[in-house]
């Protein structure tokens, strides 16, 4: 017969070194008993603190890494009071939308802008606080699921507006937009939605922002990737030929569009945070929506997105990480391999990820391992934090343009371990 379990008190007591808190300790110590799996207890713990959230090391290649958190971001707090709501000027209470907004419109080249958790909730609130009640006319090949239960048609349903499906799957004219408005009275908005993670190829015909500034009712262009300005203005190089073709939010609302929303952690480079920028009155009413209080961020987000706008005006790029992983030279990251040591060199491609520019390739460098080490990798080998790899045909292949240099250390402590 089996032993009997110990007491809760005797193993908390025993285990008390685990690292873990307490209660955390005694609630996992009563659901093993009762698995009648007392005897698991070290591997189950251990399995909780891999749970932790931590930092980890990104060398699978894919630059805006959804299951990591999309753009790396190094959040700051001083862990003091900010003047978050304070005008500092006049003593009164202050809105904590004005300075950062305002940044990000000079950025964008807009009337005003402001901020929000995220791209959908950016979306939610432009719909409910503009449309809610009337018609919104988006082409049938913009009914895009991102992912994670963003769907348009649901997000519109949601927001209390009601959706006019323009044209075809695949082709799609501006006739079809004004025929589309003609037979619903009340359409009160166009919206032009990227087709951020899919592309429809062959029989195609699709209608430019430009064409449709002119329907009447506010044009919304959700361009979710977060490209400021498709010249990359902060940037002392050429744009890489990889960004072509990606809308970004100056061209968008310079060419007709009264709003546009985007994304902070996608190809923007910073947290988790959704941007409305372009037309004053219209952001006005989006701030006086009852939704724009559930949707806030807090003074976290808000002082991190206005470093990163500062590190945009300044053009200072190579302060965001993402543009500094996205730009690394191939000869950089060769040295960085040798440097390693380990494994042999190999070019890879590395993608920008994220659910942005589907096809993209990069030219990339790495290091490849002809066994499957990612379990070992991710669980620390060598003193390291996690490490992210990718396996393909049994081999692993570390990727070295999205680890930081700073972590090449750990990358090569924890080769050196395993191989
Ligand atoms: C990514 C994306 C969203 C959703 O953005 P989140 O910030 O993830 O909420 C919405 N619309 C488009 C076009 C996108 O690409």
């Amino acid at each position: 017969m089996d032993s009997y379990p110990p007491s809760v008190n005797e193993l908390a007591e025993s285990l008390s070194g685990s690292g873990l808190p307490h209660p955390v300790l005694v609630k996992e110590i009563r659901k093993a008993i009762n698995e009648g799996d007392w005897e698991n207890l070290e591997t189950r713990i251990q399995r909780i603190k891999t749970m932790s959230l931590q930092t980890v090391i990104n060398a699978t290649g894919v630059l805006l890494h959804t299951n990591l958190g999309r753009a790396p971001w190094p959040y700051s707090s001083a862990g003091q009071a900010i003047n978050l709501e304070l005008d500092l000027n006049s003593g009164v209470r202050g809105s904590r939308q004005d300075h950062v907004g305002s940044l990000f419109a000079t950025l964008c080249d807009a009337e005003a802008a402001m901020i929000v958790n995220n791209c959908s909730s950016a979306v939610l609130l432009v719909l409910s606080a503009l449309a809610s009640e009337k018609g919104v006319a988006i082409s049938r090949s913009e009914m895009v699921e991102i992912g994670g239960n963003f769907r348009v048609p649901d997000v519109l349903e949601l927001s209390g507006a009601y959706l006019v499906e323009v044209g075809t799957t695949n082709r799609t004219r501006r006739e079809d937009y004004e025929r589309a408005i003609l037979a619903n009275r009340d359409v009160g908005m166009v919206m032009k939605i990227h087709q951020s993670n899919y592309k429809i190829v062959g029989f195609t015909e699709s209608v430019e922002i430009d064409e449709l500034s002119d329907m009447g009712v506010p044009l919304v262009a959700d361009i979710g990737s977060g490209l400021l300005d498709e010249s990359c203005s902060w940037l002392e190089m050429a744009p890489p030929v990889w960004i072509a073709g990606e809308p970004a939010a100056k061209q968008a609302l310079a060419s007709g569009a009264d709003l546009v929303t985007f994304s902070g952690d996608k190809l923007l480079g910073g947290p988790q945070a959704g941007i409305i920028a372009g037309d004053a009155e219209l952001i006005a009413k989006c701030m006086k929506h009852p939704l724009a209080r559930a949707v806030r961020p807090g003074g976290l987000i808000l002082s991190s997105l206005q470093e990163l706008a500062l590190n945009y005006l300044n053009r200072d790029w190579e302060a965001i990480p993402f543009w500094k992983m996205a730009m690394t030279s191939i000869d950089e990251l060769e040295d960085r391999v040798k440097k390693i040591g380990c494994g042999d060199p190999v070019s890879l491609e590395s993608v920008p990820g994220g659910g942005t520019l589907p096809g993209v390739a990069i030219p990339s460098v790495g290091i490849q391992i002809n066994e499957d080490i990612s379990h070992d990798l991710r669980l620390g080998a060598g003193g390291s934090p996690p490490i992210i790899a990718r396996v393909e045909e049994g081999s692993t292949f570390l990727d070295l343009r999205t680890v930081d240099p700073r972590c090449d250390e750990h990358v090569a402590s924890a080769l050196h371990e395993l191989i």
